[in-house]
This record gives C-alpha cells, structure tokens and sequence, in this order.
C-alpha cells in the first residue's frame, strides 16, 4: 500500500495600507472596538464604495513577483452569506475574473526545489470579528471589516506538512521584501487554509480520502501541525472504511484545536453555488494599461531567495548566514550596501549577525535604524581585515559606534584598540613575559600533555600585558622563535 499526501493552500494576506480596501477608514490595530468604522464597512444601505487604487497596486506588485498573468480586465463580486460580523450579508470579492492567474513559486525543499503552481490571486475585504467574552452574550467589533486582504490559492502540489510550512515562511519573506504586507503573524496579517487530502494505492486499486479544508490556521506551527495530523487521520479513517472517499463524502471545513493539537470538524463544505456570486454593481470593473503595469512592474525589488542565492555565490557567505541575512530587507540592504563598499562579504557578515541583529533585536528595531550607517560597518571590517583591529576589539568599536558618530578608526584610536603588529615592539613585551614566568616556559617547550596549555597561558599574560591590542599572529610568531630559543 502507498499513500501519497496531496495538499493545496489558500494564503490570505493582509495588505500594509493606511486605509480600508473599499472606504476611507483607518486600518489599525487595537484600537478601541468599531473606532474605525463608517457607513460603508457598516454596509449602510445606499452608501458607494470606492476602491483602494494602493491595495490594487499591491497585491499586482505580489502577483508579478509570483510569476502570474495579471489580468488586464477585472471585475468585484459579491459573496453572499449571514454571519454577524458581516453586517451588509456579503463580502466585495473576485470571483471569476480575479485580477492575476497562473503563476509559479520556488521553494526550497532539502537540497532541491520545488515549483509551486499559483492558481490565482485575487483582492477581497475582510470581515469584522466576533468578540465571545462576555457571559450570556457575544459582541462584534467592525473594526477589521474592510481590510484588504489578498488571497493567494496554490494548485495541489505540496506533498507534506513541511513543505506547507516552508511555502508558507518563504510567501512571508516575499511579501515583507515587496513591501505589501508586514505579514506580522502575532497580528493575523497571514491565515493559511489547507485543502487535504490522501491518495492510497492498495494494490492498485486508487483511493481518494474527502478532501478537508483546515480553517483559520494563523501561524506555521498551526499550519504544520494540522497538515500532519489530517494525513495521520485520512489514512486512520479509511482503514476503518474504505468508503471513506471523495466520491462518496465530498469535501468539509474542520478547524484547528491548538491545545489538544487536533483538527475537529465544523460543517460541510459550501459549493460556490451556496455563495449567490454575482457581479458587484455599486464598483466598476478595474482595467490596467500597458503604461500602469509597467510602473508597477517596476517596484518589483531583488526577491529574497534570489538574493540570498547571490550572497552564497558572489560573498562566498554559507547558505545558512545567507538566509538569515535575508529574513527581512532592511537586513539584507543594509548587509549588500556595506558589502558593495568594502568587498568583504564574510567579515560584514560577522559583524550584521554577531552585533548588529543582537543589537537590532533588543531594540525591536531594525539594523538600518541603529545610527551605525553600512559605511561605518564596511570601515569597521576592512580595519579587522587588515589586522588594524582584532575581533575583540571590533565587538568594543561597534558598540561605541552605537552613541558615537565617529568614523570606526577615530574610535580605535580614541579608546586606544588598534592592534600592535610591530615585531619589534611587542618583542620586548614577549621577552618579558618569557622571563617572568620560567615555569610555564619549561612546560611549554617540555613537549609533555601541558605544553599547550602552558602556551595558552604565555599568550594570555601577553595580552594582559599589551592591553589585549598585540596581533596574536605575531605574537605566535615571536612565541615560536623565543620558545625555540
Ligand atoms: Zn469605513
């Protein structure tokens, strides 16, 4: 018997606009509840919608960088159905002609990758929140209603719950790279909804399990999690009956039970017919000209994985401090401009990683926020690049240089950093140390099991002794001849 798990995934995204997809309303968060709310997103009768021409632009920008078609002619749809936090019974989507389609997305799955088939992408606007905290009685805040959200629908071609996982890390890359979505999971801007199913060869004979749609998963361990447990399940439930197939029970929502770490089933799924789509009449339909697209064609920026791949190839970086300097685009621009000034990809690298995120990172901020500039950073490693400054030294540097404006060099020299490789001047300083401590010579050059840890201790007299600014490399050099001697 061969099972083979077969996954799609509806990713909803939620736009960085300063306002609503379809009214002049603020988008905030935790604000007080139904503050930002007018007659529209309250579906007031006889109010005009009117569209957010940014959030269009947006999910176009999205939709190029996922190698889709962008349709030149779109139109809004109405979906219909009652729930309280939709006060006007439907939600502004696109249904038949949304606004971009058949694209193609790269992931990297081991040492491979794997193409990801887009099926489409398409605007809608989100719906309010219904707020379960009072005893007795419910309450709906409409603050989110209205939000633009763009909703990216893969083809069935993930095949497991990493690899749901792994798209869905690399879509937040994306998106917060192209500058269309914070994609803040703590705050909801991405939901995932997996549609799974199971197909199971038993001795030739085919067997495709219901397909479920996992609602409302708002993080990758959620995501994950629940991917992994639907595959366990089909496989559990068809042993049990062989009945238990698409043909025979269609498709069903379930939702996520983070605690117990289970999916649980919540209705039947709806068909589109249930929805009553029909075509919005109170927004007329978008059309892009050649000169339109064109301009948004070019806010498309470097992708990460591209640059990342870049960073390995042309700064020699591992593919691990790579995908870490690309996590976000202040880090990587930072890292590139300083890198593009100096040439020196591995010691930028040491001082963006070891320093400069530890730094970013208690602050909440990012690197290009912190007033050290990548000039100051290219300086900073091309002085430990040529042995003016040792690695310790370039740790005390970088943090004056977070409250001091001075160039890196004028600070070594300010707090007396710059590193001594004049043989001739720390020979005494060798000479010394050497005669100061006999012992410790005797064991070093007894060639016994303490000789190197005798040989540790010279060194670090030496330091000491050279306020820690000697060039070890000499310093070993003058061992070596001394210690022979
Ligand atoms: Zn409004």
């Amino acid at each position: 018997m061969e099972t083979k798990l077969v996954v799609g995934l509806e990713i909803h995204v939620q736009l960085a606009c300063e306002t609503k997809m379809f009214c002049g309303c603020k988008l905030g968060f935790n604000d007080p509840p139904n503050s930002n709310v007018c007659p529209v997103c309250i579906g007031m009768p006889g109010v005009l919608p009117v569209m957010n021409k940014k959030a269009y632009e947006y999910s176009v920008r999205t939709a190029l960088a996922l190698n889709c078609s962008i349709a030149r002619f779109t139109k809004w749809d109405r979906k219909s159905y009652y729930y309280p936090d939709l006060p006007k019974n439907y939600q502004i989507s696109q249904y038949d002609l949304p606004m971009s389609f058949d694209g193609v997305f790269e992931i990297p799955v081991g040492d491979e990758w794997k193409k990801i088939r887009i099926l489409r992408a398409h605007l809608e606007e989100d719906a309010g929140k219904n707020l379960h905290e009072g005893i007795g009685h419910s309450q709906v805040d409409l603050n989110r209603a209205g939000t633009p959200l763009l909703e990216i629908v893969t083809e069935p071609d993930l095949s497991s719950a990493e690899e749901c996982r792994i798209m869905a890390q690399e879509l937040q890359r994306l998106v917060q790279f192209l500058g269309v979505s914070h994609a803040n999971m703590q705050m909801g801007h991405m939901r995932f909804e997996p549609n799974i199913n199971l197909i199971i060869d038993d001795n030739g004979i085919e067997y495709r399990t219901p397909i479920c749609e996992i609602k409302n998963l708002n993080s990758f361990r959620a995501l994950e999690g629940a991917v992994a447990y639907e595959k366990w399940r089909h496989l559990e439930e068809w042993k049990k009956d062989h009945n238990w197939t698409v043909e025979n029970y269609g498709k069903q929502n379930r939702g996520w039970d983070d605690a117990k770490e289970q999916t649980v089933f919540q209705r039947e799924k709806e068909e589109a017919h249930d929805y009553r789509y029909f075509p919005e009449p109170d927004l007329v339909p978008v059309e892009i000209d050649d000169a339109w697209l064109a301009s948004i064609q070019e806010t498309v920026c470097e992708l990460p994985l591209a640059m990342q791949h870049r960073f390995v190839h042309d700064y020699g970086l591992s593919d691990y401090d790579a995908s870490v300097l690309t996590s976000d685009r202040a880090t990587a621009t930072f890292f590139d401009e300083a890198v593009q000034e100096c040439g020196l990809g591995k010691r930028v690298a040491n001082i963006v990683t070891q320093f400069g995120l530890k730094v970013a990172h208690e602050r909440q901020c990012t690197i290009d926020q912190l007033d050290i500039s990548c000039h100051r950073v290219a300086q900073l490693a091309t002085m430990v690049q040529e042995g003016t400054v040792n690695a310790s030294a370039a740790a005390t540097i970088f943090e004056k240089m977070l409250e001091d404006p001075a160039e890196p060099q004028a600070i070594a020299e300010k707090e007396n950093l710059i590193q001594k490789s004049d043989a001739g001047e720390l020979e005494a300083a060798v000479l010394e140390v050497l005669k100061a401590n006999e012992q410790a010579v005797a064991e070093a050059t007894s060639g016994s099991k303490k000789a190197k840890k005798a040989r540790g201790f010279l060194m670090g007299q030496i330091m000491q002794k050279t306020q820690g600014q000697a060039n070890p490399q000499i310093v070993n050099q003058l061992l070596d001849k001394h210690l022979a001697d």
